[in-house]
């Protein structure tokens, strides 16, 4: 089934506006992007030939400070993923409470298929076409699906070789040396982990212990999270990647795991492990499902055979708005992605600031700010759902909604 996430987005805002009776001409005006641009990257290849790239770059909303969210270089890129994603983006920095607003880039591409000169050369001829909309006050991309701070350092380069300025606040997830920020890399997985721990301690009772947890995605998001749970006396039994899943009643060594992924470039076939696949690993008897790869994998093809007792939104819209009924009516407790996933935008904010105040501050620093974040965005999600008996999912959106407004007025 081909869901357009766009109409995911704007399903849940008008859910969330219905419960809290907030006023319709608002939320008509903050439904759509404020702008977007789309893109034409020629890019010579290494044979000589020219291929030529489409990209994007969404500008939802700026009420609350610049746009800001990733750019991502993915086959399945189109329009209406990065609005969507840029919807995203404006209600999660809201919900975290941190001065950016929302927006979201890409490129239709599979990265895999370029050299790294050509992997270069498509970046910087991306920021040759939307260095006029970025800048540190204006709109500040980061890195997302397929990209990283390499490539933010290619970008960067690019954007002040342009514009003939020294600017490393235009991009965050850069590389240390580049002004990145210490703890950036991690804050997505551990800012999940930071809200899981207080979903646990808040839902102890339904939980019980033995606790069990399956993973989808094994990438930047899905690594760090998994080595967050240290802690919480949880088991992991399933993780996977694109190419298919590795199971384990007796609970997955994340660090031997990680181990594996990287010298032979899949977790098929890790010791210990049975293979799944992606599918099967959303459909297992787990207490805890995180969804940490891609969007729209719980829909109502599948929901009604998802198991597991909470759902950790790590990846952006995993969701459909069908699932995510059945899971109210089934009790199932669902951590959204602009709550659970919102520690990586956090960091790029703090990030940002060194680099507007000249700063550097410790990982142990960047990661105590982040948790004490985290913790209060937590609670006020917390405090709205009991305030309105409704969902994580709609009061998160109430405390954005209610933020983006007042700061509209
Ligand atoms: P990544 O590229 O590091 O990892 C993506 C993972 O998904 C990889 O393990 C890949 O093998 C797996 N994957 C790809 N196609 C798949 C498929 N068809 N089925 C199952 N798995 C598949 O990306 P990431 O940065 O870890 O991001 C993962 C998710 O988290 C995305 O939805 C992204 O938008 C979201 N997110 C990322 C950040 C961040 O800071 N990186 C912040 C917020 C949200």
């Amino acid at each position: 089934m081909n869901i357009n996430p766009f109409q995911t987005a704007i399903s849940q805002l008008e859910d969330a506006a219905k419960v809290a009776g907030t006023d319709l001409d608002f939320i008509e005006a903050i439904k759509y992007p404020d702008r977007y641009v789309e893109v034409t990257i020629p890019l010579k290849m290494d044979d000589g030939t020219q291929k030529i790239f489409q990209g994007f770059r969404a500008q939802h909303n700026n009420a609350r400070g610049p746009y800001k969210g990733g750019i991502r270089f993915h086959p399945q890129v189109s329009l209406d993923e990065v609005r969507a994603l840029s919807f995203w983006m404006t209600f999660k920095n809201a919900v975290v409470n941190v001065p950016f607003g929302g927006g979201k880039g890409g490129i239709i591409v599979d990265p895999k298929e370029l050299s790294e000169g050509e992997l270069e050369r498509l970046s910087r001829g991306y920021v040759k076409k939307i260095y006029p909309v970025i800048g540190p006050s204006f709109d500040v991309p980061a890195p997302d699906v397929n990209t990283n701070g390499k490539i933010m350092g290619w970008m960067l380069d690019e954007y002040e070789k342009i514009t003939g300025t020294k600017a490393p606040a235009t991009f965050t997830g850069k590389s240390l040396e580049n002004g990145g920020s210490q703890g950036r890399t991690e804050a997505t997985g551990f800012g999940g982990g930071y809200v899981l721990r207080e979903v646990l301690k808040e839902h102890a009772v339904e939980l019980k212990d033995n606790l069990t947890v399956a993973i989808q995605g094994f990438g930047n998001v899905a690594t760090y999270f998994a080595e967050s749970t240290a802690g919480l006396n949880l088991k992991i039994v399933a993780l996977s990647d694109s190419k298919g899943g590795v199971y384990s009643e007796l609970g997955i060594d994340v660090a031997a795991a990680e181990a594996h992924k990287k010298s032979t470039g899949a977790l098929r076939g890790l010791a210990g492990t049975t293979e799944i696949t992606n599918e099967q690993l959303l459909e297992l008897p787990v207490s805890i499902l995180v969804p940490a790869a891609f969007e729209n994998v719980l829909t109502a093809e599948n929901a009604a055979r998802v198991k597991a007792k909470v759902i950790l939104e790590l990846a952006n819209g995993p969701t459909s708005p069908e699932a995510d009924r059945l899971f109210e009516q089934k009790e199932i407790v669902v951590i959204p992605d602009i709550l659970a996933n919102s520690g990586g935008v956090a960091t790029s904010y703090y990030e940002w600031y060194q680099n507007m105040h000249n700063e550097s501050w410790t990982k142990e620093d960047v990661l105590k700010k982040l948790d004490a974040l985290m913790v209060a965005a937590w609670k006020s999600v917390h405090e709205t759902k009991v305030k309105y008996k409704t969902s994580y999912r709609s009061a998160a959106y109430i405390v954005a909604i209610n933020r983006i407004e007042e700061a509209t007025k």
